[in-house]
């Protein structure tokens, strides 16, 4: 029987729940942890199924000729030198885009609908009715249009919501005003009522929301970050909120995570705090999703499409 390391550095719970639905799926291959392989075997291993794997122990698989990520997110794999570039698939589960959809509606809906002031209001018990301003009146601006952004604003115009994206290339999206490069950000930043980052960190993207962008979007706008910290200034969002410049933002990534004890975002009045949570890793499909890709592979020697390096995403 076919065997396939998971080089995974992740918690043993994580670890044993990908083992156990990834050998359900694929019966005639065995999936085991890579440190059982030893010397001969990790350097014949063609493939390699990985979560957050060590360098280490990567270099010690050095047949590979691609990897498939269970996560969507590659920022740290792209700059493994262990790696030598050989082709990264990273997740791309439908299940996934669904999730992530949800949640930007769901804190869309949570900002839209004032809830942070209405629970701001019963702590100090005032009865005080704020105006009501229909979806179609509302912008929401998504920077990256790719398999999440495409899914968030699928779930915001169902809902009415004026929708706006910024990627790098030209697109067409029905129902969207669509950007694309450097230059067109200022005017998508100009129209946002509630900015939503679906974004890879990459070097282009790090900072890319610094304090002199920040200051264009509309006053009073709102954030969502749901794809990584570091993509915003933290110190230049905190200052914007400070000053009363940015309504809320919502925050489900940090640059360092878990986010800090002494870090002020968690007792910002104008900040919500989400563990990584917005669109968790589905076992269940995402492991077909692997399946399909190995299986395919194993046909024919097909490769599915792997990140591009220079890019970063
Ligand atoms: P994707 O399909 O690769 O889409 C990325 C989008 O960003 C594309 O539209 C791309 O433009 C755009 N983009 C990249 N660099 C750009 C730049 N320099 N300027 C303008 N646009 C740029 O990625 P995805 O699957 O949607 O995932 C996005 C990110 O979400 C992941 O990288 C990960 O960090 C994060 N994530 C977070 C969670 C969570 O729970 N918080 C879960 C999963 C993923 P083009 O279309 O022109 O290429």
């Amino acid at each position: 029987m076919r065997s396939i390391p998971l080089i995974a550095n992740i918690e043993s719970d994580e670890r044993d729940a990908w083992l156990t639905q990834l050998n359900t799926v694929l019966p005639d291959t065995e999936v085991r942890p890579s440190e059982q392989f030893n010397t001969d075997q990790a350097a014949n291993a063609d493939v390699a199924i990985v979560a957050n794997p060590s360098p280490d122990e990567l270099r010690r698989f050095t047949g590979l000729r691609w990897v498939q990520s269970v996560w969507a997110g590659v920022e740290k794999m792209v700059k493994m030198p262990e790696l030598a570039e050989i082709p990264i698939v990273r997740m791309e589960d439908p299940e996934l885009a669904r999730t992530m959809g949800e949640a930007v509606l769901a804190w869309t809906l949570y900002l839209h609908r004032d809830m942070p002031e209405y629970a701001r209001q019963q702590k100090e018990k005032i009865w005080q009715q704020r105006p009501y301003t229909p979806p179609d009146e509302c912008e929401v601006g998504v920077l990256g249009s790719g398999k999440l952004g495409r899914a968030a604003i699928e779930a915001l115009l169902t809902c009415g919501f004026r929708v706006s994206a910024w990627s790098r290339s030209e697109q067409q999206i029905d129902g969207v005003d669509h950007y694309a490069g450097l230059e067109r950000l200022p005017a998508l930043l100009a129209r946002c009522d509630i900015l939503v980052s679906l974004l890879p960190l990459t070097a282009d993207t790090e900072h890319l929301m610094d304090i002199q962008r920040l200051a264009l979007l509309k006053p009073q706008a709102a954030i969502i970050n749901f794809a990584r910290g570091a993509i915003f200034d933290e110190q230049a969002l905190l200052r914007q909120l400070d000053q009363g410049a940015l309504r809320h933002a919502v925050l489900d990534v940090f640059s360092t995570e878990p986010l800090p004890p002494d870090n002020p975002f968690w007792h910002h009045p104008a900040v919500t705090v989400l563990p990584h949570i917005s669109a968790p890793t589905n076992v269940k499909t995402a492991s077909l999703i692997v399946r399909d890709n190995l299986q395919a592979y194993q046909k024919d020697g097909t490769i599915p499409p792997a990140v591009n390096y220079r890019r970063g995403y």
